[in-house]
């Protein structure tokens, strides 16, 4: 049995220098945006576009999607060859990295893109997961990473090939971003196709709280905050304070806690969106708010966020601006 475990394990190791770009054609994915760059300007090579090349996961939004993955993280199981991880959760390892001051500044600003990268895997594969549709993807060989690193480097890659089978999404939790990949075998949810099972609430805020404990504040404003935004925010956490790592405290049914805090304060204009609000422990919190330094808090607040949402600096300039001269943006 293990042998034949090891053999069909085997079989999906690939032996060639495939091409990132060209794999993603193959996957029938358009490459025509790997000849520009982002500023629109046409590039020399488009298989070395930078903007592409180091990417973990390709498509989506309407074209097909293709997810790259290390062959020893595969996993031969009851005749079905899967892989499981949380993207998620490996992105929020690596933020810790990016938000770590004593960290070398080249591996924060690496962990910090790749943090990115591994975001973005998650979101497609979400994606797939909730239109039920079919993945494709890159099988990866290379060396181990090496273990401080908490990072893929790219260049350790030596050899991929896409695999000529089609993979689906059988799992994905909204809770933690753990999901399972299966080999070629459709999962019961596509063949039924069923609705999403219902998500399960298990991050809280301090608006989930009974009514006299969570509103202090909007202090006589009650300003309107989208249970939506928050929701997203404490899944994008997944429990681990968003400024010093700590894991939220487990309430009495097992949920897990932290605040949300917007970081242009809503009384400052500050919007209720994502990119704006951050999920922090309780003493993190009252930091943000009261600590002496707490602008330069907000500053590493800032500075994270746009690690996520790069496309959000020019509004928090904007917002900068408007509340005070002196703000500068980190
Ligand atoms: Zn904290
Ligand atoms: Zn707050």
């Amino acid at each position: 049995m293990e042998d034949r475990d090891a053999q069909v394990l085997e079989s999906l190791r690939p032996h060639q220098h495939g091409n990132i770009m060209d794999l993603v054609a193959e996957a029938g994915i358009d490459v025509a945006p790997w000849g520009m760059r982002k500023d629109g300007s046409a590039v020399n090579n488009p298989r070395t576009n930078q903007t592409y090349c180091y990417e973990w996961a390709f498509g989506g939004d309407g074209q097909p999607t293709a997810l790259c993955v290390w062959h020893r993280s595969l996993v031969f199981s009851q005749d079905l060859v899967l892989y499981e991880d949380s993207m998620r959760q490996y992105a929020l390892k690596l933020d810790r990295v990016a938000i770590d001051r004593s960290a070398p500044s080249d591996a924060r600003s690496r962990a910090r893109a790749q943090a990115t990268r591994a975001r973005n895997f998650d979101l497609l594969l979400q994606h797939a997961y909730r239109k039920s549709e079919p993945v494709r993807v890159i099988i990866l060989e290379g060396k181990p990473r090496s273990q401080p690193d908490p990072g893929w480097d790219t260049s350790k890659v030596r050899y991929r090939a896409l695999d000529s089978e089609v993979w689906y999404v059988h799992s994905y939790s909204d809770g933690n971003g753990s999901c399972r990949l299966v080999r070629k075998v459709p999962s019961d949810r596509m063949l039924t196709n069923d609705d999403m099972p219902p998500m399960q609430p298990i991050f809280v805020d301090q608006f989930s709280l009974p009514e006299s404990a969570g509103k202090r504040e909007s202090a006589g404003f009650a300003f309107v905050r989208s249970p939506e935004v928050r929701r997203a925010v404490l899944g994008r956490a997944a429990g681990v304070c968003e400024c010093c790592a700590a894991l939220g405290f487990k309430m009495d049914k097992g949920e897990i806690f932290l605040e949300t805090h917007h970081v242009v304060l809503l009384s400052e204009n500050g919007p209720d969106m994502e990119w704006n609000v951050i999920a922090l422990c309780p003493n993190d919190h009252r930091r943000a708010h009261f600590a002496e330094g707490r602008a330069a808090l907000r500053n590493q607040f800032i500075a994270h966020l746009l690690t996520i949402y790069p496309a959000a600096e020019d509004a928090f300039r904007t917002l900068l601006d408007a509340n005070s001269g002196a703000a500068q943006m980190p």
